[in-house]
């Protein structure tokens, strides 16, 4: 391996200003490069990269590289994969393919790679109609390993028969060891789908897609409808692949600064095992309706919501052809401009009136079908609501087809463009890599759809007499019979129906099994039980090692800038754009206002000020910045763990020449909001716990961590009261008051607090030449230094008792996460690296196998928050959480005792150095150091103490904080139990 020291970093750079002259030179239109045909090359000045489209030879494997100058590199293979059933077949071969192939005949070498390599993102997508699996990284051996294994993995997987029943489904005896308990379904995929079912938003969306596209490949459910999984068989799956995953039927997507002919020749080498082939594609175009459709569905019932306001409509109109780049474009455009925002004509008309309390989850226009859709809708309504809704959407549209919109409006969106395009995500290449295949699948040229400039030329060429919105409502609004009004009630019994479908469906199965067959099934449980606890030789995966990854932290070359008493953190970027950051320090916080200070921020971007009401406001927002946002901001001591400062945090982004105006408008509403306007409020309200439900069944194991932690330090605490189902509580008792007025006067008590507020820190990323005018607008913006001693003096802080508890939440799911936590150590402690590692470590070598490959749980870990100082078990959408908890004390035990070996500790090496690597937006530098106190040389210490961590210091650092750790909680969230768990506290979002 490489040992001299020089970041990744560096190394890429020089194969890229390489590649540049190289590449330069030799590639041109119909130039052949490894029996790939060269056959369309452009650049794309607004996006600055190079566009090459290429084309294999014998197998017309279809391909395109984005060369840019950017370190983080990316590849993803893709086919063509739609469905004609609900059996979950593309999804359940996404996760199989993952499970072994022949070059890599190990089991999981996907989730082996995961610490094999310091790449910043590994995963595999499965859309309506195709199959994805993307990665990205800056290390060029990284990038090759990788490609390889994706390749293998698609193109010569195992797919084992254990492998489609540890992954899709399979049936198993509840306790796997005891024969005499029933016999029930189980499998990640199985139990990953059924964790969909309880999010109401999922299934809003899924119903109306298939129902709407009944007939084409949309209309079936890609990713497997629970009922339908246990219809499919083993052979149905190894079908699938023989004909789809077939390089005749490949896109491949590169992008970075990587040689793209090292890639062409990999590629060229595993195609030449294919001889070409002709895949029948389905109709993928959804023919015009004869006459409007009307359909009715039923979804799950929203414990948080009032139950008489539930229902979900949307009326929608079938579009263009996606393939017609510019005229999509032009249908974004219209969209943002009916449904973007406080201002916009939808949103005055159906959520301000109160018909609905946000817009249904597939309002807009959607272009990620072969056939465009433009839909509004609602939810949160009432059930008889349709037809007000029906009525006034046309009425809006008529009034746009008469008036059209305001210049300033159109003004406004063009500008959030010319942002966006100019603020550079670290993830820029991902980002792509996941939006070009929805059109380039339906035929789009990858070309077009990237060219923005074109577009944006070809608007403005057809607008010049600013009808072309007007136009476009005409034809496809009231032109057009291909309508379509879909609706969805809550059902009460709506999970209990699921689960007595699923019962039903699993006793007739199991009727129908004969002894023998029941000998079998027990042989095969066995069998794989068998199978995922065999220890492995892996040695035939590649692997990056702890010698490639930097001694040294990057340094982040910050300075500082004083005014007044503020001191102004300062790092430089190159002319462009000025991004703002202030900490607002809250010492002495009142308890009894904690619960309200996130609708307090909330409220300042919602309600608008006494001369400005907010759609106005928020149109200068987005005519002038990037976006502003308020949040409360929690900040534990690195030294000290019981040490946590609450501070509000605002922060915006703008074009250079805007900031005055920038600063201007959070002046406004940071300090002017208008809190009487109940009536603003009360829709924002509404707003805000409209689908919080959905939120937890996607993001469950968030909300479980939360709560484990928050009987543990002051810090968590604050932290689950701010963010966790305390919150979604208060927001749910908010929504059932008589009236808000104990809630604004708590709002103004807010209000007043933050105009005191002094002592307030900065943080700016931008050009040197921008100082001044910053420094201007700071003055203009920050309340003048104290007068008065005593506001911002510290005072000696409250001590927080730690305890342990365990808390059953309620949920109406059809799955549930698990929780447990335990305290660990300041940042600057010693033993933080060792901890870290530990995570790792149990979560790859321990939680993995034990819950998902034996539990078919869909995900496992133990985190461990560096600065928090926190480890917590968990667990995703896990069909068993009492056998979860007892692993998670099993796993510690283990841990205390086991002795890992060197090629573990740098697997977790690696792993850990993915996040700590990653690289950052420009955008992003110095966050670290401002919000959280860690400096350079505490990065460096901490990277160090990690490079050097000993199996010994793992067990050691496991037996003392996890299996002698006085103090842990756990929690449960789940579905409603018959028996009451003994010592178990229960807890219900409605009261
Ligand atoms: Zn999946």
């Amino acid at each position: 391996m490489n040992h001299a020291r020089i970041s990744s970093f560096c190394r890429n750079k020089n194969i890229k200003n390489e590649f540049g002259r190289t590449f330069r030179r030799w590639i041109h239109v119909g130039e052949k490069i490894h029996d790939f045909s060269v056959i369309d090359k452009r650049k794309i000045p607004e996006l600055e990269l190079e566009y090459i489209r290429l084309q294999h030879d014998a197998t017309k494997a279809d391909m395109i590289h984005l060369s840019r100058n950017d370190p983080n590199n990316v590849f993803s293979i893709g086919f063509h994969t739609p469905a004609d059933n609900d059996k979950g077949i593309p999804h359940i071969l996404e996760h199989t393919t993952l499970c072994g192939s022949k070059k890599y005949p190990v089991r999981d070498p996907f989730f082996k790679m995961l610490n094999r390599s310091l790449a910043n993102f590994m995963n595999a997508f499965t859309a309506s109609d195709f199959t994805f699996y993307p990665f990205a990284t800056v290390n060029p051996t990284d990038y090759k390993n990788l490609r390889d294994v994706y390749l293998d993995a698609t193109l010569f997987p195992k797919l084992r028969k254990l492998d489609f029943l540890q992954e899709g489904w399979r049936f198993e005896h509840s306790n796997v060891k005891d024969k005499s308990t029933p016999i029930i379904y189980n499998g990640v995929v199985f139990n990953e789908m059924k964790g969909q079912v309880s999010d109401s938003s999922y299934v809003f969306y899924m119903l109306f897609q298939q129902r709407l596209f009944q007939g084409t490949a949309y209309g079936c459910n890609s990713g497997g409808d629970p009922v339908a999984i246990p219809d499919l068989t083993y052979e149905e799956l190894v079908n699938f692949h023989k004909t789809h995953y077939h390089p005749s039927n490949a896109k491949i997507f590169s992008y970075g600064s990587f040689p793209l002919k090292e890639n062409l020749a990999a590629l060229s080498e595993t195609f030449s095992h294919f001889s070409p082939k002709t895949i029948n594609k389905p109709e993928m175009y959804l023919a015009d309706f004869e006459s409007e459709k009307r359909v009715t569905e039923y979804g799950p019932a929203d414990p948080v919501m009032p139950p008489d306001q539930q229902a979900k409509f949307s009326v929608s109109f079938l579009a263009n052809d996606t393939a017609d780049i510019y005229e999509t474009f032009a249908l974004k455009l219209l969209s943002r401009l009916c449904l973007d925002g406080f201002s916009s004509p939808m949103y005055q008309a159906l959520i301000e009136s109160g018909l609905g309390s946000e817009f249904s989850p597939n309002s807009g226009y959607d272009s990620t079908t072969k056939r465009g859709v433009f839909s509004v809708g609602i939810e949160g309504a009432a059930n008889d609501a349709l037809p007000l809704l029906e009525e006034k959407v046309y009425s809006v549209f008529e009034k746009l087809a008469k008036n059209g919109f305001k210049r300033e409006k159109l003004d406004a969106i063009l500008h959030q463009m010319e942002i966006s395009l100019k603020h550079k995500s670290a993830h820029f290449g991902m980002g792509l890599a996941q939006s070009v295949p929805f059109y380039w699948f339906n035929g789009v040229d990858p070309a077009d759809y990237l060219s923005w400039n074109k577009q944006i030329e070809w608007f403005k060429n057809e607008n010049k007499d600013g009808r072309l919105f007007q136009k476009l409502i005409q034809k496809y609004v009231f032109e057009n019979k291909s309508r379509f009004v879909f609706s969805m009630y809550p059902s009460a019994d709506f999970s209990t129906n699921y689960q007595k479908k699923e019962a039903q469906k699993l006793q007739e199965h199991v009727s129908s099994l004969s002894a023998d067959k029941i000998k079998e099934i027990e042989q095969v449980s066995a069998d794989l039980l068998e199978k995922q606890s065999t220890l492995e030789d892996t040695s035939c995966l590649p692997t990056l090692s702890v010698s490639d990854i930097s001694k040294t932290t990057e340094k982040t070359e910050l300075d500082s800038v004083k005014m007044d008493n503020v001191p102004i953190q300062w790092y430089k970027l190159s002319p462009g754009l000025t991004y703002l950051r202030v900490l607002f320090p809250l010492k002495d916080f009142p308890e009894h206002l904690l619960p309200y200070l996130s609708v307090y921020c909330d409220a300042c971007l919602s309600l608008g000020t006494f001369d400005e009401n907010i759609a106005e406001l928020e149109q200068h927002i987005r005519r002038y910045t990037g976006g502003i946002n308020i949040s409360p901001s929690l900040v534990t001591d690195p030294k000290d763990l019981y040490k946590a400062g609450l501070h509000l945090y605002v922060s915006g982004y703008c074009l250079d020449e805007n900031v005055e105006k920038m600063t201007d408008l959070i002046k406004k509403v940071f300090y002017g909001t208008n809190l009487d306007n109940r009536e603003k409020l009360a829709i924002m309200l509404k707003t805000s716990i409209s689908g919080v439900t959905d939120g937890i069944a996607e993001r469950g194991h968030a909300f479980a961590r939360l709560s484990s932690a928050s009987s543990l330090t002051d810090k968590a605490r604050m932290s689950e009261q701010l963010n966790g189902l305390s919150q979604v509580k208060v927001l749910s008792e908010l929504n059932k008051a008589k009236d808000l007025d104990q809630l604004v006067s708590y709002l103004k008590e807010i209000q007043h607090i933050m105009k005191e507020t002094r002592d307030v820190k900065v943080a700016v990323n931008a050009a040197s030449s921008q100082q001044e005018v910053v420094k201007k607008s700071l003055k203009n913006l920050l309340p003048s230094p104290s007068a008065d001693p005593a506001v911002g003096k510290q005072q000696d802080t409250k001590k927080f008792e730690p305890s342990s508890t365990q808390v059953y939440h309620e949920l109406p799911f059809q799955t549930n996460f698990a929780s447990s936590s335990y305290v660990g150590v300041p940042y600057t402690h010693e033993d933080g690296a060792a901890l870290q590692i530990l995570s790792s470590l149990l979560t790859h070598k321990y939680l993995h196998g034990e819950i998902r490959e034996k539990g078919g749980a869909y995900g496992a870990g133990l985190s461990y928050g560096g600065v928090d100082g926190i480890l917590s078990f968990f667990t995703y959408r896990d069909a068993d959480p009492s056998r979860s908890l007892g692993i998670f004390t099993e796993a510690s035990e283990w841990a205390a005792t086991h002795l890992f070996s060197e090629s573990d500790l740098d697997e977790a090496k690696l792993s850990v150095f993915q996040g700590i690597d990653a690289p950052q937006s420009e955008s992003q530098k110095g966050v670290l150091q401002f919000l959280d106190g860690v400096t350079d040389d505490m990065l460096q210490h901490r990277r160090e103490r990690l490079l050097d961590v000993t199996a010994e210091d793992v067990s050691r650092v496991a037996k003392q904080y996890l299996v002698n750790g006085k103090i842990s909680s756990s929690t449960i969230l789940g579905p409603k139990m018959s028996i009451q768990p003994a010592g178990w506290e229960i807890s219900t979002l409605s009261s």
